[in-house]
């Protein structure tokens, strides 16, 4: 096991890229380490660069800039097997002609592992995902869900491996074996305490697996944090929005020369008081939907437009002049019918410059 620096790494897949051109880069820049025993997920929409990051880590690819250390080794010129980490795809990787036994010891018996090591390996492996009835059956004869649990025991079987790299490794299991085989992996984290980075579009899935979320867009890393810093202090209203049920609200504001922000007018308190903001910035506020309430009188004037239920909590849909507004109220919540005032919790509301928090002087 290993800490992971990935040092100033850029990556492009052209093959001149011009240095100042985010287009011509996947990954834009990047200099992150990667505690040795962390359970990570990459979380982003398509195309931001995850497949390629995970890559760069593995070796897969190497990086166009920077370098990569694995603890205080440069592993940067190494291909995957010198850097030994094992990886699980998003789809199943199986010998079909194997035995399901034969397939999970296979990376043990390729590092020469003695036999006794090698069958209890599988066996410890095969009794956690639930295929030791299944271990002398040919790996053709299984179904899709089957093999890449496969696939996952062979990412998992090998204990001297300096990370596991999962790329989207559920999205061929049936809905309601993903939720197992998720708690399955975290378990699997908790008990090897092996580095494990999870790649994922899901926010469910990052958040259910991963002590520390890092969230891409656009070839770059926006935040890096647990999932209660990303709840609770979005960096970027990226973050806000892509995390949460629903995302955070944002607003565009004005903010005027002593710092104050207002929405339509209105001022709202911040988590930081008055902020000055650079002249020609896109201004918002930010503020989750658990973190708005209903007052008697004072706040936000609104109408209310829809109330609709989401299990325990009601989302109301509250209209102050152009702007929705998502409150999330407790099932036993007095909600207004028509018309009412809204006030935000001012230590959960935000300044987003540009998409970026205002951070304060
Ligand atoms: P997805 O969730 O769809 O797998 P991703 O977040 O993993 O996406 P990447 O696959 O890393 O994103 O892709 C990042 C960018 O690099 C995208 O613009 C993609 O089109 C581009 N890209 C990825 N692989 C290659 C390649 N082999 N050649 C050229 N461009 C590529």
């Amino acid at each position: 096991m290993a800490l992971i620096h990935l040092e100033n790494v850029r990556h492009s897949y052209r093959i001149n890229p011009r240095s100042e051109d985010d287009n011509d880069w996947a990954l834009r820049g990047l200099d992150m380490k990667w505690a040795d025993g962390g359970a990570y997920a990459l979380l982003g929409p398509s195309g931001c660069g995850k497949t390629t990051l995970l890559n760069l880590i593995s070796g897969l690819l190497q990086p166009t800039e920077g370098r990569v250390y694995f603890d205080e080794r440069d592993v940067t010129n190494l291909d995957p097997g010198a850097r030994n980490i094992a990886q699980v795809f998003q789809f199943p990787v199986v010998y079909d002609t194997m035995s399901v036994f034969d397939n999970l010891a296979f990376p043990l018996r390729n590092r020469g592992v003695g036999e006794s090591e090698v069958r209890k390996r599988v066996h410890e492996i095969a009794a956690l995902l639930d295929l030791q009835d299944r271990l002398p059956s040919r790996a053709s004869g299984l179904t899709a869900d089957g093999k890449q649990k496969i696939s996952l025991g062979r990412g998992l079987v090998r204990s001297d491996v300096a990370a596991i790299l999962f790329d989207e490794p559920l999205t061929v299991i049936d809905p309601h074996l993903k939720w197992r085989l998720r708690s399955k992996l975290k378990e699997l984290h908790q008990r090897l305490g092996v580095t494990m980075i999870y790649v994922t579009h899901d926010q469910t899935e990052a958040l259910t697996f991963a002590d520390q979320v890092v969230v891409m867009i656009d070839g770059q890393v926006v935040q890096a944090g647990t999932p209660v810093d990303l709840f609770e202090r979005p960096h970027h209203t990226f973050v806000g929005h892509f995390i949460g049920s629903p995302g955070m609200n944002l607003m565009p504001c004005e903010v005027d020369t002593a710092g104050v922000a207002r929405v339509a007018g209105q001022p709202i308190t911040t988590a930081l008081g008055p902020q000055r903001v650079a002249q020609g910035k896109r201004t918002e506020i930010g503020v989750r939907p658990e973190f708005v309430r209903f007052t008697s009188s004072d706040g936000l004037p609104v109408r209310i437009e829809r109330i609709s239920d989401a299990g325990r909590h009601r989302i109301v849909d509250a209209r102050f002049g152009e702007q929705l507004i998502k409150v999330l109220v407790g099932e036993d919540t007095e909600v207004p019918t028509q018309t009412g005032h809204i006030e935000f919790d001012a230590a959960h509301t935000q300044l987003y410059a540009d998409g970026w928090v205002v951070e304060g002087s």
